[in-house]
């Protein structure tokens, strides 16, 4: 039997120790010791620099480089090779130091002459290919995994593999084939509103639905973050576009409960078939369905495209001029919020025409206002909804007109008949305003500007994250606004009671999560 070869490196500057080590090597029968040495710590990196040696037998401090800043150098250039420290008697400290800095064993310079070096080789040596065994194993298993963790669907390699071997059969066989690619539409927002948690519970009851829809013979795979694949076998263009269209259905109805959130997503998908007129690979499959996927996308979302439409699209956009587009829409949209602000002005003009007493609930309208603008500032939300707020502040309390004087004048307590009255104001708000057709994004707003994170308020009892996000940014506005104010029922706290009431209610009347933004920005923060 041929012997096994060992290549060691010895790195000592010592000729005596180098000489020891290779007599102590040579009467070892069993193993053929190829040996070469190095007498610096340059020197020694250069050596180990191709990576041919299985060992290297080290002298701790080498001219040039000490032991632990070789080991260093060795793992940045991700080396990994085995590294026997050899110490003086008396220092086996500084080999543990080193075998806790990475070296694999360490001997001292009297058991260099000993058994213990043949040995301390041989385990090193045995370690390091169960080391290289394990890596290559893991390597196997990841490339056997087939499934994606989190939704138990097919993963992209897998998704991949598959597709390859359809699209062979599809081509050999001149059967139909298509592929479905769907991405979950304003995903990241669902991950901004409720946190990361449930945005993976939406993508994990996402893969459900998808499964339940899809055909045995389908294979549905998560492609990537909120992105999945279907494979369509024996499917042509048209079959695809009927079950890409009843996934959107199912997605456009189903709304997403975990605990106290709750979320409606719609999805866009995009289809590519083997008859799309540019097929030639099954890399082309998938680009084709993302070209399509961006189509739908692009005409707005919770849409269905085909690669073919796109084609055409594609041609109709290059004749377009999408800059022109957006500085009239963006021009537009300036002429747009001014006429509401009219609007809503000509609104107050006309109620103190009406009313002389209105000119109280303007200015209480006008100060919510400011104070629902800057907490929707702070807590990063666009301009657009940040306007709407504003807008839906400067309105919230507009029902009042439709409630009897007799009561809004009232001085003193309110009996439970004439409260109930006065609830009524948001829903005649809502009632008043939606006649223009202008609002309706404020309206939700204004009409559940008094429930209470802990349902227990009106007019429809709604709770926590059901509750319209600029709703809850309102309550806290308009509740800070009342109880600072003078009203005829009762008189005002101060600020500091205000707010300790504030942080009273946090969680029963207010969303927990915005009462400490609220408060900093009434201290000034
Ligand atoms: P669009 O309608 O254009 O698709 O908008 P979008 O927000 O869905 O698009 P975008 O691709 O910008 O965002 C995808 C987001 O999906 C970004 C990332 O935070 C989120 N995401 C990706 N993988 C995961 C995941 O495993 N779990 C969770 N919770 N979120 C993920
Ligand atoms: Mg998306
Ligand atoms: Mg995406």
């Amino acid at each position: 039997m041929s012997k096994e070869n060992i290549f060691v490196l010895v790195a000592d500057n010592n000729p005596l120790d180098i000489d020891t080590i290779k007599s102590a090597l040579s009467s070892h029968s069993n193993v053929n010791y190829k040996i070469q040495t190095s007498y610096t710590g340059p020197e020694t990196l250069e050596k180990v620099a191709d990576n041919k040696f299985d060992l290297v037998l080290m002298k701790q401090d080498l001219p040039g480089m000490n032991g632990i800043e070789m080991f260093q150098k060795i793992s940045d250039r991700k080396l990994n090779m085995p590294v026997i420290m050899i110490v003086p008697e008396g220092e086996e400290n500084a080999g543990v130091k080193a075998m806790n800095k990475g070296a694999y064993d360490f001997l001292t310079s009297d058991e260099i002459m000993t058994l213990s070096l043949p040995r301390a080789i041989h385990r090193a040596v045995h370690r390091k290919k169960l080391e290289k065994d394990i890596e290559k194993s893991i390597v196997k298993l990841e490339k056997m995994a087939t499934k994606d963790g989190l939704t138990g669907l097919y993963n992209q390699s897998h998704f991949l593999e598959v597709l390859n071997n359809e699209y062979k059969k599809a081509q050999r066989h001149l059967q139909a084939l298509s592929c479905i690619m769907i991405d979950i539409d304003y995903f990241k927002s669902v991950n901004d509103t409720h946190g990361h948690q449930f945005g993976d519970y939406v993508l994990a009851r996402s893969a459900d639905i998808l499964k339940q829809i899809a055909r045995d013979t389908d294979i549905v795979a998560r492609y990537g973050g909120e992105e999945f694949f279907i494979i369509l076998p024996n499917t042509d263009r048209k079959g695809a576009y009927i079950l890409a269209e009843r996934i959107r259905v199912a997605f456009s109805k189903k709304v997403f409960k975990k605990d106290k959130a709750s979320q409606d997503v719609t999805v866009s998908l995009g289809i590519s078939s083997m008859s799309d007129h540019n097929m030639i690979s099954d890399d082309v499959m998938i680009a084709n369905a993302d070209n399509a996927l961006y189509s739908a996308k692009w005409r707005g979302r919770n849409n269905v495209c085909t690669y073919e439409e796109t084609v055409i699209e594609e041609k109709i956009r290059s004749g377009e001029d999408p800059e022109k587009v957006k500085v009239f829409h963006n021009r537009f949209q300036n002429i747009n919020e001014s006429i509401k602000v009219n609007c809503i002005e000509s609104a107050h003009d006309i109620l103190l025409e009406i009313d002389g007493e209105w000119e109280h609930i303007n200015e209480h309208s006008v100060r919510v206002s400011q104070y629902a603008e800057q907490l929707a500032r702070k807590l990063s939300i666009s301009e657009d909804e940040a306007n709407t707020i504003k807008r839906a502040a400067l309105l919230h309390d507009i029902g009042m007109v439709g409630i009897s004087s007799d009561i809004l004048n009232k001085k003193g307590k309110l009996t439970a008949n004439e409260y109930s009255v006065i609830k009524r104001h948001s829903s005649i708000g809502m009632k008043i305003m939606e006649e223009t057709k202008m609002f309706e994004k404020e309206l939700p707003l204004i009409l559940y500007h008094h429930e209470k994170f802990d349902g227990s308020g009106y007019p429809h009892k709604l709770k926590g994250d059901t509750i319209p996000y600029g709703a809850r940014i309102l309550a806290l506005a308009d509740a800070y606004d009342a109880m600072i104010s003078d009203s005829k029922q009762k008189v005002a706290r101060t600020h500091k009671e205000a707010v300790k009431e504030l942080k009273v209610h946090a969680g029963k009347q207010f969303d927990p999560r915005m009462v400490n933004s609220f408060i900093n920005i009434l201290n000034g923060k």
